[in-house]
């Protein structure tokens, strides 16, 4: 481990630096990671931002998307860069399970290993963690590492500013989680006073839909949704034809299992899709109910305690 002024030494010259999270990247893991990046290349760092997959289209338009590499498109240039950066920055993903088979690139690197994160049961990986399971999102606490730790707010340019409202906006549910807290709206102005749109924000990431999409969430609102009124439970599936056939593509079934949740009384929502090589469930749920300890016992997976995904190796239609 490292402590805070040992890291801001090494940041108070150029470094070769690494900013990965996790699988299929949500707003929030692009939210932090390229808002780090745009707040690390203001100091002078070589960084580069790599995830372990693709990510949805309605994330593209993020300042600084060209610039990252994802692995599975890139891998012998993504594997050099890990071993060759002094700082890997980790942001919204806590096991190296979480990002495939650059998790054991990541466990092997030289470099020191920074944490930004806030979901339950990190990994002991790490050479520096913030982190924080109240945060709303990882990009607080990118804001927070910004603001609080580094004390360098004048570098929360307009860039900075966009991603890390898109982070702390899609993790919050457009700020109406219990996780966001006042604090959290606190945030959320100081980064619109420093240049972030809210409003465009919000179109880009929520109106900006393929039209499969929407006639695929028609299909699996009429078609797919049950409802076991006895567990206050509402699940819907998708299986791997029904993908094909309305051509769906990463990112458009995001958002799905919410409808679910929107139905009175349920308490507890699932979304199962078949993907090629398992089968992948989304939870969410509302108040108490442990979303993530169900993923955990049962899915091999984890998450948040009112939303958690998990794998299953059983097969969808049995
Ligand atoms: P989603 O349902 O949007 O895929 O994931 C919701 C949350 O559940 C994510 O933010 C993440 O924290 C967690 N999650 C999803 N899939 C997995 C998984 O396979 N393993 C673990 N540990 N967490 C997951
Ligand atoms: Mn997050």
């Amino acid at each position: 481990m490292i402590v805070l002024s040992e890291l801001k030494t090494l940041l108070a010259t150029p470094q070769q630096i690494v900013i990965t999270t996790h699988h299929k990247p949500d707003g929030d893991a692009m939210g932090s990671s390229l808002g780090l990046y745009a707040f690390l290349i203001q100091k002078g760092h070589h960084v580069s931002v790599i995830t372990p997959t693709d990510y949805p289209d309605f994330l593209h338009w993020m300042p600084n998307n060209s610039n990252v590499i994802v692995y599975t498109e890139a891998q012998e240039q993504a594997i050099q860069l890990v071993n060759e950066a002094k700082l890997i920055f980790c942001c919204d993903f806590n096991t190296l399970s979480r990002i495939n088979e650059l998790g054991e690139h990541i466990r092997n690197a030289s470099g020191l290993k920074l944490m930004i994160d806030h979901h339950l049961d990190p990994e002991d990986f790490d050479d520096y963690r913030h982190w924080n399971i109240n945060a709303c999102a990882a990009a607080q606490l990118v804001y927070d590492f910004i603001v609080n730790e580094l004390k360098e707010p004048e570098l929360i340019n307009k860039d900075v500013a966009t991603c890390l409202y898109t982070g702390i906006m899609t993790d919050s549910g457009s700020f109406r989680f219990p996780s966001a807290t006042s604090t959290v709206y606190r945030i959320g102005a100081d980064l619109i006073d420093l240049g972030a749109e809210h409003w465009r924000i919000h179109q880009l990431v929520y109106d900006n839909a393929s039209e499969n999409r929407l006639r695929f969430l028609g299909h699996c609102l009429s078609n797919k949704l049950e409802i076991l009124r006895e567990f206050n439970t509402a699940i819907i599936t998708a299986t791997a034809e029904e993908l094909q056939t309305y051509n769906i593509a990463t990112g458009d079934t995001e958002g799905i299992v919410n409808y679910a949740l929107s139905i009175n009384g349920i308490k507890l929502a699932a979304f199962i899709i078949e993907r090629p090589d398992r089968v992948k469930l989304s939870l969410r749920s509302t108040g108490d109910f442990p979303a993530n300890e169900i993923c955990k016992k049962y899915f091999n997976g984890g998450g948040h305690r009112n939303a958690a995904g998990g794998v299953s190796d059983k097969s969808l239609i049995d």
